[in-house]
């Protein structure tokens, strides 16, 4: 785990964990709770009214509170959607991004600084993997945003910079600690968890009895495209990804979703749609859904957006083979909201 400061990392613990931690300095096991709750919101240890001055003279001294610290703050003039560029103790950068729908309010969160996975349209990835984010450092980006607008987190996606089943002890701690009712209390069921595909962490995760929505990124119907897009394709191709994803939804009776980029003349004819409905279905044998994304372009990698026209053929084409899609709709296009952008700016510019 990481920790420059060899204290405690107090907001990646659960309730129960805290009481150990409130004893070990002399306070009574029921703060624990309070402090989980307190955390959870992003308060900063100053203002935790109902605890003592000397506990939180105690805490400032003997614990680290993992509280990303928002370093630019971007508000979309379109549709309010907010990008947060968050510094984290040691100065890496991540990116987090508040949306408004309808039915409520969604956060994107990153799960690691930089990426491994090497995807060739993804800015994230561009300069490697820094480092895994501790699952204070996930949660912190939600508390965080909560402190700053006042309002509720009412569902995550875990679609920010990283892949987070290449994090994975971190990820499920963050997961249970997002969703325990004595602090964010986020449902399960309102988290979706999105992975390029590393199918042996698939496996594990369908075991671990949390009910979280498994987006994965196809972006083929191929594997020779595929393989050109994603390197992670080498190692698990389509057809093992899709039995791990069959095998996800058996095992947790979740819908599983299939994130689709279109990019312009790799992966966007109308051949490539029939294909991928087929291969889909054959596949999966259950419910699912596509979420076709229109490219967010990143000049270092060259590639080019399919036009709109275009993805609404797509998006036909799916249905009339009997796949159920969508056209993801674009959120804070005025702010660069695809995560990754910012952060690579502020490497460029260091
Ligand atoms: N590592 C995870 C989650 C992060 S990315 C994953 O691969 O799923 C979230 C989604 O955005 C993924 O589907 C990813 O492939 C897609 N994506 C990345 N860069 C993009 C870009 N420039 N334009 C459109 N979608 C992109």
């Amino acid at each position: 785990m990481y920790n420059s400061q060899n204290k405690p990392d107090i907001m990646s613990m659960t309730p129960e964990e805290l009481e150990g931690f409130v004893e070990s300095i002399g306070e009574k096991k029921f703060r624990a709770a309070q402090l989980f709750s307190w955390m959870a919101k992003g308060t900063p240890i100053d203002e935790m009214s109902n605890l003592s001055k000397s506990f939180r003279e105690k805490l400032k001294s003997e614990a680290d509170y993992r509280l990303p610290k928002i370093e630019k703050k971007l508000v979309s003039a379109i549709d309010g959607t907010i990008k947060y560029l968050m510094a984290l103790e040691d100065g890496e950068c991540v990116e987090s991004v508040f949306m408004h729908y309808e039915h409520g309010t969604s956060l994107c969160v990153s799960s690691q600084a930089g990426c491994a996975m090497g995807c060739k349209f993804c800015a994230s990835t561009l300069r490697g993997k820094m480092r895994n984010l501790t699952a204070s450092e996930i949660l912190g980006q939600a508390a965080a945003v909560s402190y700053d607008t006042g309002e509720r987190v009412d569902g995550i996606v875990m679609m920010g910079i990283g892949e987070p089943l290449d994090n994975y002890d971190n990820v499920i701690r963050f997961l249970k600690l997002v969703s325990d009712e004595r602090g964010m209390g986020i449902g399960l069921r309102h988290i979706s968890l999105s992975t390029c595909g590393l199918v042996p962490k698939i496996y594990d995760l369908a075991e671990e009895g949390l009910p979280v929505t498994l987006s994965v990124s196809l972006h083929a119907a191929d594997d020779e495209t595929r393989d050109a897009l994603m390197p992670v394709n080498k190692k698990y191709n389509i057809a093992k990804l899709l039995e791990a994803c069959r095998a996800y939804f058996l095992k947790t009776g979740r819908r599983v979703s299939f994130e689709y980029t279109l990019i312009s003349g790799k992966n966007d004819t109308k051949e490539d749609a029939v294909h991928l409905a087929s291969v889909i279905k054959k596949g999966m044998r259950a419910p699912c859904h596509v979420n076709l994304i229109m490219l967010n372009e990143v000049a270092e990698t060259g590639l080019k957006t399919t036009d709109r026209a275009r993805a609404r053929a797509f998006a036909e084409e799916l249905q009339k083979n009997g796949v159920n899609a969508t056209i993801r709709r674009r959120l804070g296009s005025d702010i660069n909201a695809s995560c990754g952008q910012l952060r690579l700016q502020k490497l460029e510019n260091e």
